[in-house]
């Protein structure tokens, strides 16, 4: 995008929420022309850093790695980003055009970018503060100290920070339950056969899954915890950590009364319903154009791109954000990787090659997912099939020797 797009010296874009979006929203600003001051504020004390190891390098390397930082600290100051941390933002006056912050300072917008993400749910369980939660760098942090000693551990939550924390505690050696209150894992993410197939994963390596399992409370004593469930019996646990869900950080839009669905309502532009306005990232619930529905991700990819576009539109640019959804885990030495949404398939066809792989199809025959395992290659051209809405013959779909970009343009 070149300078003249948008270029106004005087003028100040305020982004709230210092994680991977806003992150990638003020370098984005500055490197499509926006000339004026980009004030960058987060209420974590580090500037933008990678979640994904929090739950993986983090917990499992034997020296603490530092957090993996987007930009360098002289990137800021080359792009003249004024990024301010434990700067949490209290309340948006639109009449005034200021955002207020719990410092007592009030700063004035012309353009504002919410990049509030998402806080895990807490367990809303007697003892459920007990449980340890995993968002940030200092939370992973106290569950990788926590893991030190522990021969124990217990997942509330068969998502994906139960098991990948699960994954990492198995690697560190503990021995580890999982509790899922659904009767499958990643059951919002997978399809029931890419859900199974991550559950054959645990079971093999020893890690213990109960679905349909209710967690009544969590007591601590001088040994650890005890879990009670609701059955009637208990687990004896040296950590407890839950994962079941986040909540998206709306409250700021809600109060200034912007339009919030379970997430900040954006257009295909990332624009609110203020058009002073953008959000981007976790805290979202955007139109995506392919799907023919709002969608809600809370995923890495998404969180970068979303921001990268709404930085963009900020600056003028009109282009529609259709970014395909995709997402990876890495659990018990495989990397699963997931593209379009595979949970709303009406038909999963097996590839059955060495690994796991499968194409997701809509009631129509259209694909509308891939999933797999170790095979980057196969969620590439996945993607292409996606994209191009391909209705392909089944039999070649499930047969691994037939490659999915040869299906493209048949
Ligand atoms: P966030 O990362 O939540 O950032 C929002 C920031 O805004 C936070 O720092 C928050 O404290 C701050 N904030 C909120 N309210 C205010 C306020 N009022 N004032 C100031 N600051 C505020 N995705 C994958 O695809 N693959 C993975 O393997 C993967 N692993 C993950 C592992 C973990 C442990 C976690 C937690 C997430 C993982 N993700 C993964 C998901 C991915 O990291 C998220 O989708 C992404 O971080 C979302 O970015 P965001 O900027 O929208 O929100
Ligand atoms: P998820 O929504 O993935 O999973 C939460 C799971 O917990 C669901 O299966 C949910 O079941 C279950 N659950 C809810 N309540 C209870 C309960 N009371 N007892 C037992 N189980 C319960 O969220 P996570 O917490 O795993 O992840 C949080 C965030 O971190 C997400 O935004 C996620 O995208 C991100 N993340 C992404 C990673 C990746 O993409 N690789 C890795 C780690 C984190 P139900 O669906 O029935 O409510």
């Amino acid at each position: 995008m070149s300078e003249q797009l948008f270029s106004a010296p005087g003028e100040q874009i305020i982004i709230i929420g210092a994680g991977m979006a806003g992150g990638w929203a003020a370098v984005t600003l500055r490197q499509s022309g926006f000339a004026g001051r980009i004030l960058l504020l987060g209420d974590e004390a580090e500037r933008p850093y990678d979640r994904p190891p929090l739950s993986k390098t983090v917990l499992t390397l034997a020296e603490e790695p530092a957090p993996a930082y987007f930009h360098a600290v002289e990137r800021y100051g080359e792009l003249n980003i004024d990024f301010q941390g434990g700067a949490r933002v209290e309340a948006i006056d639109r009449t005034a055009g200021r955002v207020r912050l719990a410092s007592g300072k009030s700063e004035p917008y012309d353009k504002l970018l919410l990049a509030t993400g998402a806080r895990p749910r807490a367990l809303p369980i007697p003892g459920g503060q007990h449980a340890l939660l995993l968002r940030t760098w200092d939370d992973a942090r106290r569950i990788r100290a926590a893991l030190a000693g522990a021969k124990q551990v217990i997942c509330i939550g068969a998502g994906v920070i139960g098991l990948e924390v699960a994954s990492s505690a198995h690697q560190r050696g503990a021995g580890v339950t999982v509790l899922e209150a659904a009767p499958s894992a990643m059951g919002r993410a997978l399809s029931a056969e890419g859900a199974s197939y991550m559950e054959g994963l645990h079971r093999a390596a020893g890690i213990i899954l109960r679905f349909n399992q209710g967690v009544m409370g969590i007591e601590r004593h001088a040994g650890g915890y005890r879990v009670n469930l609701a059955d009637g019996t208990s687990l004896e646990g040296d950590l407890v950590l839950a994962g079941i869900g986040v909540v998206r950080n709306t409250e700021l839009a809600t109060e200034a009364g912007l339009t919030v669905e379970n997430g900040i309502v954006v257009n295909d532009r990332a624009q609110t319903s203020d058009p002073a306005i953008f959000a981007a990232g976790d805290v979202t619930a955007f139109p995506h154009p392919l799907f023919g529905r709002v969608l809600r991700l809370e995923t890495w990819r998404h969180a970068q791109n979303h921001a990268i576009a709404a930085a963009k539109a900020m600056c003028g640019d009109a282009t529609p954000y259709d970014d395909m959804p995709w997402f990876w885990t890495d659990q018990l030495g495989v990397n699963l990787q997931v593209a379009g949404l595979p949970a709303d398939a009406t038909l999963t066809i097996l590839r059955s090659g060495k690994d796991f792989a499968a194409v997701h199809l809509d009631a129509d025959g259209v694909v509308i997912g891939v999933t797999a395992a170790n095979n980057p290659r196969e969620i590439r051209a996945g993607m292409g099939l996606m994209k191009a809405r391909v209705k392909a013959d089944q039999e070649k779909l499930a047969d691994p020797a037939v490659g999915l970009q040869t299906l493209i343009s048949r």
